[in-house]
């Protein structure tokens, strides 16, 4: 995604992964199937909490996330999308139609059910994070990364992510601080050894941020050594928290094959879920690319996947 930006603070809503699921509403739109678009209750994604996009074609001078989703649902709308502002608390995909049914008591049947409900960046939740978000916190190296080049920064974390993140700062900035909390990572040897062996990289072992600090902007970090106990502060201009994400699928546990971390799987290349009419696209089954470009990808290949299952059936 452009920017992971979801904090929680903001509570842990469901939103749609907005580029993939308004893409999928432009296709099914336009493909005559009267889609419903049901926005979830922040009625944006991660890019709500964007500030700039520079990363996704088309837009040669960069766009903010509002803005863009804005455009998404117009287009949307355009075509015949009907877009709800409501939350889907519970459905039933046990039976042909399937049924889904919201917080304002509304039921409704559909033929074809394209999910996007995105995921959600996880983050510390120390002093300075919430505040600093956007200002020199980020939770997307290939997003932001770019926006603090030739600066010192810091990633957390130990996983995979972390480690990719790590190597494409180094890339970029002068100096990455890699904060591990414990004695090990748990990224796969490869990308372990790539970070070690990187000579812009600086690995802290058990270690834990204390606070983000900054005036405008960010300026420093505040960390300690766990087994230690002693802190230092460390200059830095960003600060990328690489923890992993959350999907947000925890509607469709028991319903929907989904990996040990809730990524619904999807069929081959295909985004046909293990429930026949059902389609899954976004990050909300993509761990991998997790970008707006990708999730509209997805979103159109959901809509394609699901008219031509219908049209299969003699459903369209
Ligand atoms: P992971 O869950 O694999 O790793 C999360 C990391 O964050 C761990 O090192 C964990 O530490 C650390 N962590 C968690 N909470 C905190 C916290 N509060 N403070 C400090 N550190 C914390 O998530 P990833 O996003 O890295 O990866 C998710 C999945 O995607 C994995 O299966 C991964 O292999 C895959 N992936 C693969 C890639 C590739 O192959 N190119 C690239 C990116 C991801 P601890 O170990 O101590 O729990």
């Amino acid at each position: 995604h452009p920017l992971h930006g979801h904090h929680p603070d903001q509570g842990r809503q469901q939103q749609i992964d907005e580029a993939a699921g308004y893409t999928a509403a432009i296709y099914a739109s336009r493909a005559g199937l009267k889609p419903i678009l049901f926005t979830g209750m922040n009625i944006g994604g991660q890019l709500i909490t964007t500030t700039e996009v520079e990363n996704y074609p088309g837009y040669p001078k960069g766009i903010n996330g509002p803005e863009m989703m804005e455009e998404f649902r117009e287009q949307a709308v355009r075509f015949g999308t009907e877009v709800r502002y409501s939350l889907v608390e519970k459905v039933d995909f046990s039976s042909h139609p399937h049924q889904i049914w919201t917080d304002g008591g509304e039921h409704h049947k559909a033929d074809a059910v394209i999910i996007s409900t995105g995921a959600d960046a996880k983050y510390l939740g120390v002093p300075g994070e919430a505040e600093y978000l956007n200002r020199g916190v980020s939770a997307c190296a290939v997003c932001d990364g770019f926006f603090y080049r030739d600066t010192p920064v810091a990633v957390v974390g130990g996983g995979d992510t972390a480690c990719e993140e790590a190597s494409y700062l180094a890339g970029l900035c002068t100096e990455v601080h890699m904060l591990v909390r414990g004695d090990a990572m748990r990224a796969s040897k490869i990308m372990q050894e790539r970070v070690l062996k990187n000579p812009k990289i600086k690995v802290y072992w058990n270690t834990e941020t204390v606070a983000v600090l900054g005036e405008e902007k960010v300026n420093a970090m505040r960390i300690r050594n766990r087994v230690t106990g002693v802190e230092e502060t460390v200059a830095i201009k960003g600060f990328f928290v690489a923890i992993g994400h959350k999907p947000n699928t925890d509607l469709f546990k028991g319903i929907l094959d989904m990996n040990e971390t809730g990524y619904i799987l999807t069929h081959g290349k295909s985004t046909h879920t293990n429930v026949e009419g059902v389609f899954a696209s976004g990050d909300a089954q993509d761990f991998t690319y997790r970008q707006a470009v990708t999730a509209a990808g997805t979103g159109c290949m959901a809509a394609l996947d699901a008219e031509r299952w219908l049209k299969e059936r003699g459903l369209d």
